[in-house]
């Protein structure tokens, strides 16, 4: 199993040390084991991890080192990942648009469970062993999360009934999942979900042996942690209510909240005009803070200098700038950094973990790739050096 050792102490002994010139993330193993344990000890079923999220192949064998035995893939590419991580790691296929090559190589790879959620597709599976399990995906008029992953994926409940008898016809094992969205702070997404999954499996008259319930869970944005366990208690409290006697086992896939506490984004201050109202950075919404862009500003930011030491002036909003000649590489507005912020700190982004070296481009030759392990990440208290 590899593990990449904890070189540096934290993010400022690093930074101090190198003084990069490229945007950086900084990955505490440690904090990615906290979270893996949380979800694993207080998840009422299985727990596998989105690995859309977060790919590094540090991030999916420390998961198997957690205890994280199954993955959410969406592509050839994610299995070959996960496979590199471990030769044993269970693969669930969540993309349900797949061309007959992806489909060969799902097979390949052995994925044991596939979802669907339009008959063509369903067709398509025609060689997909009958030992593996075909969840049906649903979709419902989204509340509750930052964007709607239901306009894409997923069947209307009246389709699933169907769909959900076909696989039974067909000899599959039939499930059903969802997948609320992201960063839903609400754990009423999930009981309208689960509800209505009650209902299809009562219409299809099919038992389900899973119910996968999908990602979605909240990451830490304010500097407050998600209360992830009344998620858990609301989610198996539904099941209950839905299912009676006849419960189906859970999935749960996070991505975001599994991993985004375990990496802080470092960027470099390049340039400050207009008396201190506009900072450009090393690193912008073609990099690693596309994130930023999609989700509004994080509540936790904090500048270092060169030698490693906190800025502790009172903050102050900017106008933020990635390092593209693009005018759309912007920030929203109002981002607070310290007043006595100078060119070459740094500006570090706690919680980057999710979709930030994922969705980075090279675009205009910048981008983020760099990953320094550390023992701890710390963060803006008074101490924190
Ligand atoms: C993206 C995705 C996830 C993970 O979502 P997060 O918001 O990162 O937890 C889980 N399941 C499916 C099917 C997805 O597409």
């Amino acid at each position: 199993m590899q593990h990449i050792p904890a070189l540096w102490h934290n993010p400022e002994t690093h930074l101090a040390r190198h003084l990069p010139d490229h945007p950086i993330l900084y990955f505490s193993p440690r904090v990615l084991h906290q979270t893996a344990e949380r979800f694993l000890s207080g998840f009422p079923g299985l727990v596998t991890y989105a690995v859309k999220a977060n790919p590094h192949q540090a991030v999916l064998s420390n998961l198997v080192a957690a205890g994280v035995s199954a993955f959410d893939v969406a592509s050839p590419g994610e299995m070959a990942a996960v496979r590199a991580a471990s030769p044993t790691a269970v693969m669930h296929y969540n993309n349900p648009v797949r061309s007959e090559a992806e489909i060969q190589a799902g097979i390949d790879y052995a994925v044991s469970s596939w979802s669907v959620d339009e008959l063509d597709e369903l067709d398509k599976l025609a060689d997909v062993p009958r030992s593996c399990e075909i969840a049906v995906r649903f979709a419902l008029p989204v509340s509750g999360a930052a964007y709607d992953f239901g306009s894409k994926f997923g069947a209307t409940p009246e389709k699933a009934v169907e769909l959900l008898k076909q696989v039974e016809e067909m000899g599959w094992t039939p499930s059903l999942c969802f997948h609320p969205g992201t960063q839903c702070e609400d754990p009423h997404a999930w009981v309208k979900y689960i509800r209505e999954a009650g209902q299809i499996c009562k219409d299809a008259g099919v038992r389900i042996a899973r119910l996968n319930v999908g990602g979605g869970f909240a990451a830490n944005r304010d500097g407050v942690a998600p209360d992830l366990e009344q998620f858990f208690y609301a989610i198996a409290d539904a099941v209950e209510e839905s299912f009676g006697s006849d419960l189906p086992a859970l999935i749960c896939e996070p991505g975001r909240a599994m991993v985004s506490e375990a990496f802080t984004l470092a960027a470099r201050i390049k340039g400050i005009r207009q008396e201190g109202e506009v900072v450009f950075l090393n690193d912008g919404i073609y990099g690693g803070l596309v994130d930023i862009r999609d989700m509004g500003l994080p509540g936790r930011v904090y500048v270092v200098a060169g030698d490693g030491i906190h800025r502790s002036a009172a903050a102050k909003p900017r106008v933020v700038f990635g390092p593209t000649c693009d005018s759309l590489d912007r920030l929203p507005d109002g981002l607070p950094l310290a007043q006595d912020t100078q060119v070459g700190d740094y500006v570090l982004f706690p919680g980057l973990g999710a979709y930030s070296s994922a969705m980075s481009t090279q675009f205009n030759g910048y981008g983020l790739s760099d990953v320094a392990t550390v023992i701890e990440l710390g963060g803006s208290g008074p101490d924190a050096r």
